[in-house]
């Protein structure tokens, strides 16, 4: 993270190791994180979608209306064409962002208030831009001249970038938008626009995250400031939670009330996300920027000095949040153990993800994990007649045969498809009481 007087301008400060990107080949994850524009990602899961025999996309489609009143959901659809047709199914989830007609369906609402100033988002190409950054690798650029505070940063590896222009409530027109872009950049670059798009941060929870047949997911349910760059991964983590319950419910071997910790686990987090994100608000570039830092000579170079002590100062909680995005835990247990949003300390107890190691080969423990419920640790056959009497796929494995450090000493660990703890206990535990735990949930932290 580069914080600048202009792209072209003057570096303040550089906060490196930033986002998990540089957690390549670390023992704390399996992956590293990845700086990658939505559109891909999106493109990525979709292409994925395509090779589902499970899933049939109905892209160009809206929905109209969801009715929760009878034993099943019925979304009523209209397609490209203006046919207008009846879904039913046995559950609905609504992914389906801030203006969800789920949540309206359930009663539910948004609790919270907007925040901060508008924001103009512009999209653009530029040829001669790549040339004028510094060799270093910036995600961002922090622009922080009250002329033209904002931001800037690379969509990719080609000629595409984007802005955003803090503190401005629209633009008229492309040519505006140029010359915000130029502002940021300090230089009379090249500047094709490809889109603009005004927003403004919110910090909204939904009041219910939904029960029974129907359920919300991602921003229908939560939104929080963008700063920190939470909201995508916050939707994701829904979706697995629910998406492996849902499953284990539909293959009957969960009872429907495994549902009923969905928003129990996943609601606290969005409440914990959307805090630090409110906070990391607070020192955006337009609070940072003063007509000092773009100052020339001895007093220009004293208050940029004083400028990047802030900065290390104020914002390094917001692009180092490993404790937030891998350290959140479910139950009162674990929470009652999350670390610093900072820093991740794994710990192997019920309710946290499972702490990742690699064997001497560079092999990721979470590739020894089954697809839905797995075992870890020396176990008795037990283990398997308890797991089949209740029909529950179960993978038994020792990650110490496999060249791994023990998980957890001595104890088994049983941990859930979602990468979660269910239970951690001794070989001499009953193997039937552990795995009913493991279809239970948790309990929503006091
Ligand atoms: C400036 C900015 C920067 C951000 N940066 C980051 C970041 O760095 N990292 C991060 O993790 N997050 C970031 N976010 C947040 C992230 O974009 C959102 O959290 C995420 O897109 C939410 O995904 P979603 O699928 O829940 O909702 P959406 O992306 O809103 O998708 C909902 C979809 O449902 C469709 N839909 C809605 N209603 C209907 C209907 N009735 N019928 C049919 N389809 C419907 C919509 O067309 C849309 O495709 C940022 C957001 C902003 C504004």
């Amino acid at each position: 993270m580069r914080f600048c007087t202009s792209v072209a301008g003057r570096d303040i400060t550089w906060i490196s190791d930033v986002l998990g990107l540089e957690l390549e080949g670390s023992a704390l994850t399996s992956e590293a994180g990845q700086q990658v524009t939505q559109p891909v990602v999106e493109e990525a899961l979709r292409a994925l979608l395509a090779t589902s025999p499970l899933v049939e996309t109905r892209y160009g489609s809206r929905g109209l209306d969801v009715d929760l009143t009878g034993d099943r959901p019925k979304v009523t659809v209209e397609d490209e064409a203006g046919e207008v047709s009846t879904l039913s199914a046995e559950y609905v989830v609504g992914a389906d962002g801030s203006r969800s007609i789920v949540r309206a369906a359930l009663g539910a609402h948004y609790e919270g208030a907007p925040g901060g100033r508008p924001n103009v988002n512009i999209t653009f190409r530029s040829r001669t831009l790549g040339a004028m950054v510094p060799a270093r690798n910036a995600v961002h650029h922090w622009v922080l001249d009250p002329g033209a505070p904002g931001m800037v940063g690379p969509m990719g590896r080609d000629d595409q970038w984007f802005a955003i222009s803090t503190g401005t409530e629209s633009v008229a027109d492309d040519d505006e938008a140029a010359s915000i872009v130029r502002a940021l950049v300090g230089a009379d670059i090249d500047v094709e626009v490809l889109a603009t798009d005004p927003w403004q941060a919110r910090l909204l929870l939904a009041d219910s995250y939904g029960a029974d047949r129907a359920f919300l997911v991602g921003d229908a349910a939560h939104q929080n400031p963008p700063w920190g760059g939470h909201g995508f991964n916050t939707g994701v983590g829904d979706a697995v939670n629910l998406g492996w319950k849902l499953a284990a419910v539909l293959n009957g071997w969960a009872p429907d009330s495994l549902l009923d910790s969905y928003e129990a686990e996943r609601r606290p987090i969005a409440r914990q996300t959307i805090e630090l994100a409110a906070n990391n608000m607070k020192h955006l570039s337009i609070e940072l920027a003063s007509p000092d830092l773009v100052a020339e000579g001895a007093h220009g170079d004293e208050a940029r000095a004083a400028a990047a002590e802030r900065i290390q100062a104020t914002k390094r909680d917001e692009f180092h949040a490993l404790g937030l995005v891998l350290g959140y835990g479910y139950g009162p247990s674990a929470a009652a153990q999350a670390p610093t949003t900072r820093e991740y300390i794994p710990i192997a107890a019920p309710g946290n993800r499972l702490p990742h190691s690699r064997n001497p080969e560079g092999e990721s423990l979470f590739d020894l994990l089954g697809a839905e419920v797995t075992l870890l640790g020396a176990a008795s056959s037990a283990w398997a007649d308890a797991a089949a009497a209740r029909g529950i796929p179960l993978v038994v494995v020792d990650p110490v045969a496999h060249g791994f450090p023990p998980v957890a000493g001595d104890d088994l660990v049983l941990v859930r498809p979602d990468q979660h703890i269910a239970w951690r206990g001794p070989v001499s535990a009953d193997p039937g009481a552990a795995l009913d735990l493991a279809v239970r949930g948790f309990a929503a932290a006091s």
